[in-house]
């Protein structure tokens, strides 16, 4: 089983997309269940209804999937397998209080050396544990040994005790904490492959102690993926960068066909730049990714998304610009050239159906072919509109062409107006 764990806490990030596709892939891979699970335990966090656009923007991707849980409905075996740490004496309860580590982190960073929890508590006498009232969080113990771990990316980690350290794994409201909630959630599901963000890469050993001390023995495979970065800043997609949130590219008006090959193909050497998904699966290796930060270059996803438009059937691409008509998607199919995203070919076809009511140096002109335009019979081709118009209005060269131009496109320049008045030549009405 593998499993794919958002937090719904913003807008989905593209790093978290790409997690969520290599997930897809190698589930249909080894032929085992994908889950998703909310990881929505930090009530302070969670955005309300983030849950929901993080699983409509899945479904958007066709990622496969055969469950939903939700963390939050985990908690009582957080809390009864913390119960059973504690009795085995692997956590203890700490009554240590903000104030109280704060000052030991402060003294840590005044002597240059990392924090690490002082383990007063985890010497208390149980006489002063049972019967004491005040609040307490519950720590796991340090391990003995080292934790080691091969990532299929990045090779061996080796973790000292040290580097592990004493960690809360309920907080004082008996709630789990991140690494807690997640490493007994895997171990409920018998999760057996971990793809997620190189940023959790240190979190790894804390959930396999968690587990070794719940006495799970099974290992799981894990894969941390390379951060993506602005190509520009050099530094890592944020918030900041539009182009890091999928709903933002979404509403863009980047395909999500186009979004997933692009984000399978960073830091990846694929037998071809243009494919869908379920090809990839065909090929795909994910040990062969590269180790490195991957660099986020829009002008590329920009080309992908075009050469994924061309892709589409002209019915379905009428279709996404508004239309349920052939003709408008060949028409798209024209403006492809100098468009990258539905969304600007969707304003070209829409300056088409404009209101146009002058076109500056050719007023006149232009009302006298409107004029033209809008008594005449309805005629085949273009050039058969342009000795009608000629014959009727006498204009020619610019005075016929820029008004034509303006009056059948909304705009002055574009491509052949040969090409694009057999396209819409049964809305003329309506564009005139
Ligand atoms: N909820 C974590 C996140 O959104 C992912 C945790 C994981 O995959 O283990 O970053």
């Amino acid at each position: 089983m593998l499993r794919f764990a958002p937090s719904p806490t913003g807008d989905m990030h593209i790093g978290n997309l790409r997690v969520a596709l290599f997930n897809h892939i190698l589930s249909k891979q080894l032929k085992e269940n994908l889950i998703i699970r909310i990881e929505d335990t930090d009530k302070e966090q969670n955005i309300e209804g983030k849950d929901k656009e993080i699983l409509e923007i899945l479904g958007l991707f066709s990622i496969d999937f055969t469950q939903v849980l939700y963390q939050s409905e985990n908690i009582k075996h957080h809390v009864q397998m913390a119960m059973q740490l504690i009795l085995k004496k692997k956590a203890f309860n700490c009554f240590c209080t903000d104030e109280k580590l704060e000052l030991s982190r402060e003294q840590a960073k005044d002597e240059g050396k990392p924090y690490r929890y002082d383990s007063y508590c985890e010497i208390l006498p149980d006489s002063a544990v049972i019967d004491n009232e005040n609040p307490f969080t519950v720590r796991i113990k340090m391990p003995e040994n080292n934790i080691k771990f091969t990532d299929k990316l990045k090779g061996e980690f080796d973790f000292t005790p040290f580097d592990i350290d004493s960690f809360i794994i309920l907080r004082k409201d008996k709630t789990p904490t991140y690494n807690y909630a997640c490493a007994v959630d895997d171990m409920l599901c018998n999760i057996s492959t971990v793809i997620r963000g190189e940023d959790h890469l240190s979190n790894t050993p804390k959930q396999i102690h968690i587990r070794q001390s719940l006495g799970y023995d099974q290992e799981i495979n894990y894969i941390h993926l390379p951060i993506i970065l602005n190509l520009e800043t050099g530094e890592k997609m944020s918030k900041r960068d539009d182009a890091s949130s999928v709903k933002w590219l979404v509403d863009e008006g980047f395909l999500p066909a186009a979004v997933a090959n692009y984000l399978v193909l960073l830091g990846y050497n694929p037998p071809t730049e243009i494919f869908t998904v379920e090809e990839a699966i065909e090929w795909f290796d994910i040990s062969k990714i590269s180790k490195a930060p991957a660099k986020f270059d829009i002008a590329k996803l920009k080309f992908i998304n075009r050469e994924h438009i061309k892709m589409i059937d002209e019915m379905r691409l009428s279709k996404l610009i508004g239309f349920a008509d052939k003709d408008i998607g060949k028409l798209a199919k024209i403006y492809i050239e100098e468009c990258n995203t539905i969304k600007e070919i969707k304003q070209k076809i829409d300056a088409i159906f404009s209101q146009k009511e002058t076109l500056e140096n050719f007023e006149e002109e232009f009302l006298k072919l409107k004029d033209c335009l809008q008594n005449a019979p309805f005629i085949d081709g273009f050039d058969e509109l342009k000795k009608y118009i000629t014959a009727q209005t006498k204009l020619k060269g610019n005075n016929l062409f820029m008004p034509l131009r303006f009056a059948l496109t909304g705009v002055t320049n574009g491509p052949n107006l040969s090409e694009i008045y057999p396209l819409i030549k049964n809305y003329l009405g309506e564009i005139i």
